[in-house]
């Protein structure tokens, strides 16, 4: 499946405001790191980006490995294998090396 720039869009939404879809998954991939895990390895949740100053729950995982707020759940509508991760790898983090 080729993703197109909307997908990739629309498939980062669920990387954030989503402890309760990544509760339910098997396994989380990080589009930072491209590191797959399980939801257990989360060790840390944040509040969404953007919210500061608010209140508003932590509920936004933090990758285990390389601690940036970029987990995609496998309970997304989304297929979480090696060549997504690397597209949307390239794509939201393209300035990263
Ligand atoms: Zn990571």
């Amino acid at each position: 499946m080729l993703l197109t720039s909307a997908d990739l869009e629309s498939i980062q939404r669920h990387c954030s405001h989503h402890r309760p879809l990544v509760e339910r998954s098997t396994h989380a991939g990080c589009l930072r790191c491209g590191a797959t895990f399980k939801p257990a390895e989360i060790l840390e949740w944040i509040p969404a980006p953007g919210a500061e100053g608010r209140e508003t729950p932590e509920d936004t995982a933090k990758c285990p490995k390389c601690g940036v707020d970029s987990v995609l759940p496998s309970a997304a509508p989304v297929s979480l294998d090696e060549r997504t991760l690397a597209a949307l790898r390239r794509y939201w983090f393209k300035d990263v090396h």
